[in-house]
């Protein structure tokens, strides 16, 4: 079954102790109102192992914002897919749009991420989206699909474990959110595409995140879409009463 997902990416904000703080502020929040949908929250690399055991595990899930496109040995400065799961984390953000245009990670690269993820008993949030001039040349459709290309040499069983956020790169730390009406329809696309090649089963399960400047204010709108199932925050993640805020969208 589809399931409603809100997770937050904290990127590279918060010391180790302020890191601590927000996440145990969080599990303090959720355990005095349970959500009503999947938490998670994907933090830096060096808060994974201090955060993973302050959490309730059945309440928030933690997870990586990357992970290495190589096993193990000698690439000074990577984390492992296997270092991640070993803090416990059971999350790892891929694909987005700050690694791919900042790191030139490819969708090559990131097929190989989402491998040893998978490997690794990781769930991929896999992140795909447009920039403002393609959005403007209304190839957001060409463009989204040429991403899925990292995650549609999976198996059916393997493209099952994995979460897709369709993250608008022109609506990421902008304040410009998409529409509702444009959420739904590539939401719907993206979807048709996953029945194409795996079929209705596996798209109908498939939860498909929204990310791009989402707020309390504005997700009520956006997860009442069909193929909007949560979304994927970043900003609004940092501080508990917007982050809580948005999980309450799906009360
Ligand atoms: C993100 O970086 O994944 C994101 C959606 O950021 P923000 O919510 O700040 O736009």
């Amino acid at each position: 079954m589809r399931k409603n997902i809100v997770a937050g990416n904290w990127k590279m904000n918060k010391n180790l102790q302020e890191g601590i703080a927000l996440a145990k502020e969080l599990n303090e929040a959720l355990a005095a109102d349970k959500p009503n949908c999947d938490v998670v929250i994907c933090t830096p690399f060096i808060h994974l192992a201090s955060v993973t055991p302050i959490v309730d595990s059945a309440v928030i899930g933690v997870g990586a914002e990357n992970c290495a496109d190589k096993v193990s040995g000698a690439y000074t400065g990577e984390v492992s897919a296997e270092m991640v799961a070993s803090t416990g984390a059971q999350y790892v953000i891929l694909g987005h749009s700050e690694r791919r245009s900042y790191y030139g990670e490819t969708v090559e690269i990131l097929e190989e991420k989402v491998k040893l993820a998978l490997a690794n008993n990781l769930t991929p949030i896999f992140c795909i989206g447009e920039v403002l001039e393609e959005r403007q040349a209304e190839k957001q459709n060409e463009v989204v699909a040429a991403q899925l290309a990292s995650v549609f040499t999976l198996s059916a069983e393997d493209f099952g474990k994995i979460i897709l956020a369709y993250e608008p790169v022109w609506a990421i730390g902008t304040g410009l959110t998409a529409t509702p009406e444009q959420a739904q329809d590539i939401h719907a696309y993206i979807r048709s595409l996953i029945a194409e090649k795996y079929g209705n089963e596996v798209a109908d399960n498939c939860s498909i995140l929204y990310g791009g400047s989402c707020k309390p204010s504005n997700v009520k709108e956006l997860f009442a879409k069909p193929d909007v199932d949560g979304g994927l925050i970043g900003g609004a993640a940092l501080k508990v009463a917007d982050f809580k805020g948005i999980i309450d969208a799906f009360k």
